[in-house]
């Protein structure tokens, strides 16, 4: 079960060493605590737990740990989803991490909402190249160098984002939290059809907000040049696109190219993309059992529809899935998102019990009629 490495030279900012898995202060610490070791061993403890008591499932249910989940899963889920294709098997539904139980973190919401994730953002990168033959001394420059040129895409780029787009299951996320929101907030969600310009302009303005409504422009890297007094023959930009459920590869390429309208910058993929997995219904069965289990466990928690903006492994499993759910129920604060992939990853012994609970909750509900 593979975690990210810890970055160098932060290990000794961990209150307990990263690899310690040191039970102390009511908590357990270390890399892979809430992303997601705390998923495969609380899913273990659940089954053995109902073996030992003798349970039963009515229906197959299928464990499945890849171990390159961060590095994209191709060795891991990827090969999993096609022995199971190659066996015919389909789905009803799948339960990966994505969604998680958020504490003040959703505004103007006040109790915890359990993102329950329904959706997850696509990807993909692209080259900008800008190549030209005016390139060597620096002494007799042309108007416009490869570097000058390659700034001009960048800045038409992030001037001119992917367009906004309120659409399910953010909308069903609005709809199930509106009425804990404060009027003149739930006056704008619930009446889209009106406010739809204001609610989108207000959900811009911050970045963790933006991302649910855009596919998201990122420019990564840039290369150009090597002497201060030679003019490069070429300049080179990396552009990050997470790409919204409504948006494809296809279009995603096609706004970048009308917005740099320039012909003399290539444009090219950049290693491996992925398409938005489709959306999962939110009134299966599956969502149903799912969200009577949260209520179950977390009967202080609103279930909610939810768009997970990182990657996760379920997309391996779209072609035999007929639903993909995305959640594992950590609760996290403001102050412990940056935990994940961060220092001081730990989970709470109390919400690790939950966890387990959770699973045996859910085989209990979903795994017999
Ligand atoms: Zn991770």
């Amino acid at each position: 079960m593979d975690v990210v490495p810890v970055a160098p030279g932060s290990e000794s900012s961990w209150e307990r060493p990263p690899f310690s898995g040191d039970i102390a202060d009511g908590f357990i610490w270390g890399r892979g605590t809430l992303d997601d070791k705390v998923s495969v061993l609380a899913i273990l403890e659940a089954v053995e737990r109902l073996l030992a008591d003798g349970f039963a499932p009515e229906r197959t249910v299928y464990l499945a740990f890849g171990h390159d989940e961060e590095v994209d899963g191709p060795e891991g889920a990827a090969k999993i989803a096609s022995l199971l294709a190659e066996r015919g098997v389909e789905l009803e539904f799948t339960l990966d991490e994505g969604g998680i139980i958020a504490h003040d973190i959703v505004p103007g919401v006040a109790p915890p909402v359990a993102l329950v994730g329904v959706a997850e953002k696509g990807y993909l990168a692209l080259k900008l190249r800008a190549g030209t033959e005016e390139c060597g001394h620096a002494s007799m420059p042309p108007k416009t160098t490869a570097i000058g040129r390659l700034a001009g895409a960048i800045h038409r780029l992030e001037t001119n984002p992917m367009p906004a787009n309120l659409a399910p299951p953010v909308t069903d996320m609005f709809d199930r939290l509106a009425p804990e929101m404060p009027f003149m907030l739930r006056l704008a969600v619930t009446n889209r059809w009106l406010f739809s310009p204001l609610v989108t302009s207000r959900l811009s303005e911050s970045r963790a907000t933006d991302t649910v409504i855009r596919t998201t422009t990122a420019v990564t890297r840039i290369s150009g040049g090597v002497k201060a007094n030679v003019l490069p023959c070429a300049a080179e930009a990396i552009v990050d696109f997470r790409i919204l459920p409504s948006d494809s590869i296809a279009s995603v390429t096609a706004h970048v190219r009308e917005v740099i309208d320039d012909p003399l910058i290539e444009i090219s993929q950049h290693g491996l993309a992925n398409e938005p997995p489709p959306v999962s219904d939110v009134d299966s069965k599956s969502f149903q059992a799912l969200q009577t289990t949260v209520r179950q466990i977390f009967p202080d928690a609103l279930p909610a529809p939810h768009l997970v903006i990182a990657a996760t492994d379920s997309k391996h499993f779209t072609g035999i899935a007929e639903n993909s759910y995305r959640f594992l129920p950590i609760r996290l604060g403001p102050d412990d998102t940056g935990r994940i992939h961060g220092t001081n990853e730990r989970i709470s012994l109390q919400n690790y019990s939950e966890v387990i609970r959770f699973y045996v909750q859910l085989l209990l509900n979903a795994a017999q009629s």
